[in-house]
């Protein structure tokens, strides 16, 4: 099925729905805090946004998730709109080939971590936005809200509490960095904002349309200007070599988007010029991306034909 200009995307979503149905293994929810664990595996949604806000959407895709490691997407626009190219003198934009929380690389590159969608990167990201805004977790909050239309989105307290409570090796990244002078404010205050971003309950048709800006080449819902051209193609790039982890040389194999995960089981991924997509299925493979949700945004760029490539 390649589409067609005169198709609508809702065929393609219901199609892959059913597949995803009648798929067997699903991955396991993440177990590092409960309000992850206890989500079941079986369940799925897929929405797909377009330029103007049109919305097409197949099973639970209105059900809010915990959008985790999704929402360093934003941050980093957010923060690379405020100090442009100054950023990158404290993170990289090399994929690490490591686990997102991983340590290693940070001693030998001084602190610089290898790019803004693994933990020390984000950390360092928040930190930065922390700076310049004075309440980074806000900023991030009201962005989403105006992006998705949807004023009720907010943050979980009682994830972000678990993620506090579970939260030793964030703070160690934090503390190894700052060590090095690549995080300005104290670390608790950092932690604090971090975890509050983690813990960010939006559906798939929330975070498709927030998403909208970097198919839109960096312009927001409103019209106005978030980001460059420029800067908004350097965000899908990124998120295209390092956003789905150690994964990512797959998930570009397989599904052939720029795309970040969460370990909440969501994926946004940006069709750039055309539209974005966000899926959410909370079993993960052992890298912590959803298994139903890579599966089924491979199933939507080889039914279509809508890829960058
Ligand atoms: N809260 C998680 C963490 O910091 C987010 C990780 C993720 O989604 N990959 O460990």
């Amino acid at each position: 099925v390649i589409m067609s200009p005169s198709m609508t995307f809702q065929p393609v979503l219901e199609r892959i729905a059913g597949e995803i149905e009648r798929m067997p293994g699903r991955g396991r929810a993440a177990d590092y805090i409960p309000a992850l664990a206890a989500c079941d595996p079986r369940r799925f949604g897929m929405a797909v946004a377009e330029l103007d806000g049109t919305v097409y959407g197949v099973g639970d895709w209105r059900q809010p998730f915990s959008t985790q490691s999704i929402t360093k997407v934003f941050t980093l626009a957010l923060d690379l709109a405020r100090e442009g190219d100054e950023l990158w003198e404290h993170v990289g934009r090399e994929p690490s080939g490591n686990p997102f929380n991983s340590l290693v690389q940070l001693e030998y590159e001084s602190g610089i971590p290898r790019n803004p969608f693994i933990n020390a990167g984000a950390l360092v990201v928040t930190d930065r936005l922390q700076t310049r805004t004075g309440d980074a977790a806000g900023e991030l909050l009201a962005f989403l809200r105006a992006e998705s239309g949807n004023p009720s989105l907010d943050f979980d307290k009682e994830v972000a509490a678990s993620e506090s409570a579970h939260g030793d090796r964030n703070a160690a990244l934090a503390h190894f960095m700052k060590s090095y002078g690549n995080i300005d404010n104290e670390v608790p205050v950092l932690l604090d904002q971090y975890f509050r971003q983690c813990s960010v309950m939006a559906s798939c048709a929330d975070l498709a349309l927030a998403a909208g800006f970097l198919a839109r080449h960096g312009s927001r819902a409103d019209g106005s200007r978030l980001l460059t051209l420029t800067q908004a193609k350097q965000v899908n790039a990124v998120m295209l070599t390092c956003g789905t982890y150690d994964a990512a040389g797959e998930f570009a194999y397989r599904v052939g988007l720029p795309g970040k995960s969460g370990v909440g089981g969501g994926i946004i991924a940006i069709v750039p010029g055309r539209c974005t997509l966000a899926v959410w299925s909370p079993g993960l493979d052992e890298r912590g991306n959803s298994v139903a949700g890579v599966a089924a945004l491979d199933r939507f760029t080889t039914l279509t034909g809508v890829s960058v490539f």
